[in-house]
């Protein structure tokens, strides 16, 4: 087991990890920029050390300074949470080259994943469903209207280096397809530094609903369940919950055992998302993600597993002791996402927390770096504190959840939880009923 672990990352994920590892006996280093010296990770760490200027790209994703730092503390291992480094394949080149294990897949399944027309043909050799779409990169507005033309309108232009809701871009019919394919190869180009699109069928009314997997790299693998995060806008996730309305335990158990079998072919290790679309009782694979998401206490809710601690075991070479069969869901989860921004017209709304007050008893989470007096600093994304609930059946974790909302006090900047509030007086939200394109609509109908 490892000794002591450098997190690579801020906010609440990094106090997510450092938790974990307080209570598996694992000391920790926070690293921090200029701007988070005052944090809650640094403040709780066993040692900190700051790793260059406010910008991501001098501090957090600096890798020369989080080596240095890793060096100087000397530490076994390198959580990367979320975002930053997390899906940088040439940076687990590098932890692993200085002797120190990263805590995730290999390099190669982070290459192999993160490029989108890869992932989509490997996922497809394993028997997964994927959204109909070109066979691989479309290099001219001429072969993208042939390929339009065969999957019919609308389809969606979209990065193969993509991440973050960026590099797409919807067609509805020929007249708009060349816009719409150079705006998403310029895009791709400046945001990812490649220009490489592909095109997919745009499936007009699908949930998003992704499946959390967990793997030893020792062929031992096991599904969790789903997470419903079809409450999204501009391609941000804005709420997630388990089970999804729209599943069941038939469908469950088919595209889980899909994708475990999927994970366990490619021989993986660590945590993974694979997202799909799920259209008429169908799924349509989207994507996978290599690493921890922001929405996994919700499973962590239903299953009782702790998955940053699970994620920590496997990359020290522990086997997997928890077989599918051992995997059983207990009651519904719901997580908000709480952002610092104003929750109608979503400006940033960075600046000093007056007061904080999280609500607690039984069944609720807050997962928050956030405490009165604590200033956000505006160079970061804006995600503030998770507010997750459990209850007994969906109707049971929506009471308890609108009971928590009303609980919560953030006081001093704007935050995103009056639009939750709103959220749970709606009838189409409360009957479970909504699509991808659902919060959008609200959320103009609410201006
Ligand atoms: P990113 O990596 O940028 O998050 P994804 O491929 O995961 O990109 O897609 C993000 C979101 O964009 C999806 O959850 C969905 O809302 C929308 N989307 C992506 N592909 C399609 C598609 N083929 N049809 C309709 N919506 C899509």
């Amino acid at each position: 087991m490892f000794e002591k672990i450098l997190i690579a990352n801020r906010g609440e994920i990094a106090l997510r990890i450092h938790r974990a590892c307080r209570e598996m006996g694992i000391r920790t280093v926070a690293v921090h920029s200029e701007a988070d010296a005052d944090a809650m990770h640094v403040r709780l760490a066993d040692e900190s050390v700051c790793i260059g200027p406010p910008s991501s790209a001098a501090s957090y994703l600096n890798i020369p300074s989080i080596m240095a730092a890793a060096e100087i503390t000397n530490v076994d291992g390198i959580h990367p949470g979320y975002g930053f480094l997390s899906e940088n394949a040439k940076f687990v080149d590098i932890v692993t080259e200085h002797g120190i294990k990263f805590i995730g897949p290999s390099a190669d399944h982070i290459r192999q994943m993160g490029d989108k027309i890869q992932a989509k043909k490997t996922m497809k050799e394993f028997g997964v469903p994927c959204v109909p779409g070109s066979a691989g990169e479309v290099k001219t507005i001429e072969d993208a209207k042939v390929i339009a033309l065969d999957i019919g309108y609308p389809v969606i232009i979209k990065a193969s280096a993509g991440g973050g809701g960026r590099g797409m871009k919807v067609a509805k019919d020929e007249a708009s397809i060349s816009e719409a394919f150079s705006s998403a190869r310029a895009e791709s180009q400046i945001a990812f530094g490649n220009n490489a699109v592909y095109i997919e069928k745009y499936l007009t009314t699908p949930r998003h609903i992704e499946i959390q997997v967990l793997a030893d790299g020792q062929g031992n693998v096991v599904h969790l369940g789903e997470r419903d995060c079809s409450l999204q806008r501009r391609h941000q996730k804005a709420l997630e919950e388990t089970p999804s309305p729209a599943m069941n335990d038939k469908l469950r158990a088919r595209i889980g055992k899909t994708v475990a079998d999927a994970v366990r072919e490619m021989n993986y290790e660590g945590v993974g998302t694979i997202e799909f679309l799920f259209e008429n009782d169908e799924f349509y694979f989207i994507e996978m993600n290599t690493r921890l998401q922001v929405e996994h206490p919700v499973t962590e809710m239903v299953t009782g597993l702790d998955l940053v601690c699970e994620q920590i075991k496997v990359a020290a070479g522990q086997k997997l002791t928890i077989k599918q069969e051992d995997v059983t869901f207990s009651g519904h989860s719901i997580e908000c996402r709480i952002t610092a921004e104003d929750p109608n017209t979503f400006a940033p709304s960075p600046g000093r927390v007056l007061d904080f007050h999280a609500p607690g008893g039984l069944g609720v989470r807050v997962d928050s770096g956030l405490y009165s007096g604590y200033s956000v600093p505006p160079y970061y994304d804006s995600l503030i504190a998770k507010l997750i609930v459990h209850g007994a059946n969906r109707k049971e974790c929506l009471m308890r959840l609108n009971r928590a909302l009303e609980e919560f006090v953030v006081s001093g900047i704007k935050t995103t939880l009056p639009l939750h509030q709103r959220l749970m007086q709606n009838k189409d939200f409360l009957a479970g009923d909504y699509n991808i394109h659902w919060l959008e609509k609200f959320i103009e109908e609410q201006s």
